[in-house]
């Protein structure tokens, strides 16, 4: 099977009536990229920058941020790599920051809020960012974006640390796309808006699955309720697909269910256009796709998002792709 499915490591990632969408991977390190490589990922997806200030005593510097940033996009040439900013909070903690404890860190003071606050963190890492964009083909995302003003707030720092650079005359790239993480229902809820003012979209299911449902992604005994194939989930992704394509833009997908075998057909049929997934996942993501024609998996999108649980949408997809 794995060499079957190698034969496709330099094939596009095309169905089997032609539609194409890439597939792409989630990184949390430089030495990522080789895998990424290896297993013909078109780009990186979700970089995911925590790991650069976690494991240390002290927030890392502008230039090792830089150096990092470089090494990445040097890597993948010219394929696309989305970094995301900062996400620190919930589960992943940074004992150097001194920050108090909550009563609940998955809905406190983390990620772009922190970063918003905390402005002398996001900055160096958005110059270090900016300052590597001449080395590839770099766009960058904020995560846990939970209302416009936030996201407007963001560009705006990022805008003025462009203009910064470029006067003291720091080659930055022109072409960057600036995105943002759908995770918070809210956000998925006024994504037509968003649209307007974000050059894409990518969908976080681990975060949007645990807030839409009110179910701790990390609680084993609530893990019954942590359902990917949900209606309500599905019809929140659909809102945003569709709302991206209203406006030219483009929507993908970075949480585990953009790797998953049983939802790839509905995301396919729902106009998903980037999958971002484990490394690993890719060659296998790619072969399915080609066995599955985009027409039909439509109409199966159609047909799930009327059904009522999780455990119907799942016997629907098995149905349609033969198992
Ligand atoms: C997500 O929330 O889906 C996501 C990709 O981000 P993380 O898993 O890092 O929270
Ligand atoms: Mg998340």
């Amino acid at each position: 099977q794995k060499a079957e499915w190698a034969k496709l490591i330099n094939e596009p990632s095309v169905s089997a009536d032609g539609h194409h969408v890439e597939l792409v991977a989630n990184i949390g390190t430089p030495n990522d990229i080789q895998g990424v490589i290896d297993n013909g990922g078109e780009g990186v997806g979700l970089y995911r920058t925590e790991f650069l200030y976690m494991g240390r005593d002290e927030l890392p510097t502008e230039d090792e941020q830089f150096e990092a940033y470089k090494a990445v996009l040097e890597g993948l040439k010219d394929k696309p790599v989305v970094v995301r900013t900062l996400d620190i909070g919930g589960d992943k903690e940074l004992p150097y920051l001194h920050l108090p404890k909550e009563m609940n860190p998955f809905l406190g003071y983390r990620a772009i809020r922190l970063c918003l606050d905390q402005q002398d963190i996001f900055r160096t890492q958005l110059r270090a960012l900016l300052r590597a964009s001449s080395y590839g083909n770099l766009k960058i995302m904020f995560p846990m974006i939970s209302n416009l003003q936030e996201f407007r707030d963001a560009k705006a720092i990022l805008l003025d640390e462009k203009d910064k650079l470029v006067a003291d005359g720091v080659t930055v790239s022109e072409d960057i796309e600036v995105g943002i993480m759908v995770e918070i229902p809210s956000t998925a809820v006024m994504a037509d808006l968003f649209a307007k003012e974000v050059d894409f979209f990518s969908i976080g299911t681990n975060d949007l699955i645990q807030y839409t449902m009110a179910a701790d992604r990390m609680n084993e005994q609530i893990s019954y309720l942590y359902q990917p194939y949900n209606p309500a989930i599905l019809r929140l992704v659909k809102m945003v697909i569709d709302a991206a394509h209203k406006e030219g833009k483009w929507a993908g997908m970075c949480g585990e269910m953009a790797g998953d075998e049983l939802a790839l057909p509905i995301l396919l049929g729902l106009g998903l256009d980037e999958f971002s997934m484990s490394a690993t996942s890719i060659l296998r993501a790619r072969t399915q796709l080609k066995s599955l024609s985009k027409a039909e998996m439509e109409t199966l999108a159609e047909k799930v998002l009327q059904l009522r649980t999780n455990e119907e949408v799942m016997e629907a997809v098995k149905a349609v792709i033969g198992e």
